[in-house]
């Protein structure tokens, strides 16, 4: 099938109220292209080089999401354009993020990633290292940054009771923090699910959805 094809499908099972990702990382730019000319804006990529690349060829009124993994001494080459980033995970990138977009005298928004996953290999932070964080007096002064919600990952398994109840906690955990609303810290988006498991995660509580392989097709790595 066409990659409007594809897209037309995935978009008929999102309601209205949730927001889709196309995820395009490894895809040639042609592949993106044909997905914007269906109306798709919002791309994610999971590599800073690769993103800052196509977001220099393709048209500007594309909205990039960093969904990948963020190394700290990266963040000064999406600083100027990136939308949203997904994966932040500490407070240390959190400074660097809000020093970089000073920079550009502008404010980026942000997904602390929580780590729902029973793998080690999912990065992410734990359920009481998000709530310290946005208590705390550092974070309060990070003007040029937003906290927006949460992002997580759920284990590579196929049993859905499982991914189900990682769902479930990412949404409660989402749903606690909200109490510490600030300046800051706006809490709207609750970014989970990937082509194999969006249409639960929308069950549960996911307002922002991550889907690659079932709009671009297969991926020969990552
Ligand atoms: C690759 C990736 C996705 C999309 O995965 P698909 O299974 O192809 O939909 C979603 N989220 C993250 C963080 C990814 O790295």
């Amino acid at each position: 099938m066409s990659i409007a094809k594809n897209l037309e499908k995935v978009k008929s099972t999102i309601p209205a109220h949730v927001t889709l990702v196309a995820v395009s990382k490894t895809k040639p730019l042609n592949d993106l292209l044909q997905a914007y000319q269906s109306g798709q804006r919002i791309f994610g990529e999971n590599k800073i080089q690769e993103m800052v690349e196509k977001h220099e060829a393709l048209p500007k009124d594309i909205e990039w999401h960093m969904i990948g993994h963020v190394q700290r001494n990266k963040v000064k080459y999406m600083a100027s354009f990136v939308s949203l980033i997904h994966g932040v995970d500490n407070l240390k990138l959190l400074k660097e993020i809000n020093n970089q977009a000073k920079k550009h005298d502008r404010v980026i928004n942000c997904l602390l990633q929580i780590k729902i996953a029973s793998e080690d290999s999912k990065f992410g932070m734990d359920l009481n290292s998000a709530e310290t964080i946005i208590k705390s007096e550092t974070f309060k002064e990070l003007k040029n940054i937003c906290i927006v919600g949460v992002m997580g990952m759920a284990t590579f398994t196929d049993d859905k009771t499982q991914i189900e109840v990682e769902f479930r906690s990412l949404k409660s955990e989402f749903d606690r923090l909200t109490l510490f609303k600030s300046d800051n810290f706006t809490p709207q988006i609750i970014s989970m699910g990937m082509s194999g498991d969006y249409q639960l995660a929308i069950a549960c509580g996911s307002t922002m959805v991550r889907v690659g392989s079932s709009i671009f097709g297969a991926r020969n790595y990552n």
